[in-house]
């Protein structure tokens, strides 16, 4: 992982696809995971976890709550960092570099990796400097390219033509799934190539959970996106590739139609079909 900060985020970039953001179909492995083990304190939580992303493409994360999904997602932008006691072992690479190897910048890498939670955060500050934030943390000042990039941020997000009249007043005041939306376009600024989403819509009724899902497949193609979800229906809606993890293991990873439909193993059978989790 060698990508500078200037690299990641160039003021000038527009939200065409980029070289980073190979289209869907490529083949292309946007970051892989090789025999990686987890431990908080004394307590493992991943077991020799191998999986590959495909670029451009979504793979959702399901499994019962507590096997080890969020903490994967979070070691894909190293976030887990910042948990102390936590141990690791094995590789995560990201165009053949490991994310966990010496000399790695980890502020470039997350911003490669944008990052998206359950519950929306957006800054106490107007709409238009929760998307911009990224920029100016970059010391983008030129008031055209914050301009140019808010819209085509919150274009991206699906967010526009509800903020276009109200760019500056707080973004405390969208409703929930607008704010969801905000935090979707202020990742999209940042220009990463993936995006993380962990439960992005669990705290959102039927109606946002939906412009999320309707958004998430837009923004296939142009990102690679991995989604933790605990419903398998949205799992099976917007994703082309699942993983199932089981008590800290990943016990089937395949295409989302296979996976919901013929899964070998019959404790990716019994989730799918509601008998435990
Ligand atoms: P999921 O997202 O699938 O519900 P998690 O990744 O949150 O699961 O948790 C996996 C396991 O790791 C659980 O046993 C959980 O209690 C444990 N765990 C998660 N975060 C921490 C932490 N910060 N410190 C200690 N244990 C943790
Ligand atoms: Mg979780």
């Amino acid at each position: 992982m060698s990508a500078t900060v200037s690299e990641a985020v160039a003021p000038t970039r527009t939200f065409e696809p980029t070289a980073y953001h190979v289209k869907e179909g490529d083949g292309g492995v946007a970051l892989e995971v090789k025999n990686f083990d987890l431990w908080y304190g004394r307590s493992q939580a991943l077991y020799d976890i191998t999986m590959a992303f495909q670029k451009g493409l979504v793979t959702a994360l399901i499994g019962p709550s507590g096997c080890g999904k969020s903490t994967l997602l979070r070691c894909l932008n190293r976030m887990n960092d910042l948990i102390d006691e936590l141990r690791i072992e094995g590789e995560i690479t990201v165009d053949g570099g490991n994310i966990y190897g010496s000399g790695v910048d980890v502020i470039a890498l997350r911003k490669r990796m944008g990052m998206v939670f359950q519950k929306p955060n957006p800054f106490a500050m107007s709409i238009y400097d929760n998307v911009v934030y990224p920029l100016r943390v970059d010391g983008v000042s030129s008031r055209a390219v914050l301009d140019e990039t808010c819209e085509r941020a919150l274009r991206s997000a699906a967010l526009w033509n509800e903020a276009k009249d109200r760019l500056k007043e707080s973004a405390l005041g969208l409703s929930g799934g607008q704010q969801q939306r905000l935090c979707i376009a202020r990742a999209v600024a940042a220009d990463p190539e993936v995006l993380l989403m962990d439960e992005p819509c669990s705290a959102l009724d039927p109606i946002a959970t939906a412009k999320i899902e309707e958004l998430i497949d837009e923004l296939k193609g142009y990102y690679s996106i991995v989604i933790v979800t605990h419903n398998m229906q949205q799992a099976a809606r917007v994703s082309q590739n699942t993983a199932f993890m089981y008590l800290g293991r990943l016990i089937e990873y395949g295409d989302t139609d296979t996976m919901f439909t013929r899964p070998k193993v019959s404790r990716t059978q019994d989730y799918i079909t509601g008998r435990f989790g």
